[in-house]
């Protein structure tokens, strides 16, 4: 109930920060964040400027530090996925620059279950609630994957990115291992390659009313978006700096999206790239959207980090 409430109040837009820890090599290093409040505030401060000039507070739904387990990040999002039985459409991005933890977020470390990301676990409760509703509903659930790259839409498992019936999460899991080892490249070039596409895992829910004979239909889409971080002009040229561009403008497409959503604008420039054109049906109307913006906790990473938060605050 509260939920629903503070839905209302933020038009179906909710922005969840996450800082990742320190990763083993980098122990010692100074932090950019300075200070996580209760109530989604987050304190960042500039290593290069002194007093009050070197600080920045942005403000969030909600800020995770870096000892929020996937459980615990998890449990904040379960009324999102329980409206999707309801025939809600959903879509949880993960945004951030490459580093950041956002393939955490989404998918998870490993596959062991204390791992799993937003995804399994998503999988997981869809499942799991539908069985416990068997006697008043029947669900149909199908998953489909496709990865966006240069702006081409390509589908992981088969290559018209057709939809798969699941019954479980294991099921799923096989059908996730499938399409990591149906790409075309090998694992050091996959992971090179998937900080710069946006891959979308897509799962379809069809309900039926087993007293009425009454249907409904819902989507969640879970997003793991290209890294955010700028590329130097100079440095990129090439493949490297078209990729780059793609990137740049699909995000901001992305951002313009959500913040004329959020604006409750007439007009939603949904044309402007290949991921809102996807996307469209499950954003805006009554479509629910969470964003975790991800950041490093490193001060290297302080002007990155800025322009996450920006990013975000701009959209919530
Ligand atoms: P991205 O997908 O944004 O490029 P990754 O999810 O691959 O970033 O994370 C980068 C590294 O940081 C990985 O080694 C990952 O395991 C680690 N990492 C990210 N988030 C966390 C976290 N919350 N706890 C522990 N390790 C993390
Ligand atoms: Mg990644």
């Amino acid at each position: 109930k509260l939920f629903n409430e503070v839905q209302e109040l933020k038009g179906n837009i909710r922005v969840y920060c996450r800082v990742r820890p320190f990763l083993p090599g980098q122990d010692g290093k100074l932090t950019a964040v300075d200070y996580i409040g209760e109530n989604g505030e987050i304190l960042i401060s500039n290593p290069s400027k002194q007093g009050k000039e070197g600080y920045r507070m942005f403000k969030f739904n909600k800020v995770f530090g870096t000892n929020a387990s996937q459980a615990e990040v998890f449990s904040d999002i379960q009324p999102l996925i329980r409206s999707v039985l309801d025939g809600f459409n959903v879509c949880i991005f993960a945004y951030g620059q490459t580093g950041s933890g956002k393939t955490y977020t989404m998918s998870g470390p490993g596959t062991s279950r204390e791992d799993w990301g937003v995804n399994y676990r998503a999988l997981n409760d869809l499942f799991d609630i539908s069985l416990s509703r068997k006697n008043a509903f029947s669900y149909e659930v199908g998953v489909q994957m496709v990865e966006i790259y240069n702006e081409q839409p390509n589908g992981l498992v088969v290559p018209d990115a057709s939809l798969h019936a699941v019954k479980s999460t294991s099921d799923v899991l096989d059908l996730m291992a499938i399409g990591q080892s149906n790409r075309a490249v090998g694992s050091t070039a996959l992971n090179e390659r998937s900080s710069r596409s946006h891959s979308i895992l897509t799962v379809h829910v069809r309900g039926l009313d087993v007293k009425n004979g009454s249907t409904s239909r819902g989507c969640l889409h879970l997003i793991d978006l290209a890294g955010s971080e700028r590329v130097e002009r100079s440095e990129a040229t090439g493949d490297r700096l078209k990729e780059a561009q793609h990137i740049n403008k699909s995000l901001s497409a992305l951002g313009d999206v959500i913040f004329s959503l959020a604006q409750k604008n007439a007009h939603v420039p949904y044309r402007n790239s290949k991921l809102t054109q996807v996307l469209q049906s499950s954003l805006g109307g009554q479509a629910k959207t969470l964003m975790f913006v991800q950041i490093n906790p490193d001060v290297e990473s302080y002007s990155e980090t800025i322009s996450t938060l920006k990013f975000a605050e701009r959209v919530s």
